[in-house]
């Protein structure tokens, strides 16, 4: 099972979660799924890291 994180949407502010591989500590953009905003971890409202 792929490994995940959750993010914190920093203009709608409405969690989902991301591949931890592909975009945490990546210089790689999620994009939100309620708003389509693109943004990094880093950029990101917040960070909610789980035990995968
Ligand atoms: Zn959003």
């Amino acid at each position: 099972m792929a490994k995940i994180f959750w993010v914190v949407c920093p203009k709608c502010e409405k969690k989902f979660y991301a591949s931890l591989d592909d975009f945490r500590h990546q210089d790689r953009k999620m994009m939100c799924p309620f708003c389509q905003e693109r943004f990094l971890d880093k950029e990101a409202k917040e960070v909610i890291d789980v035990d995968n």
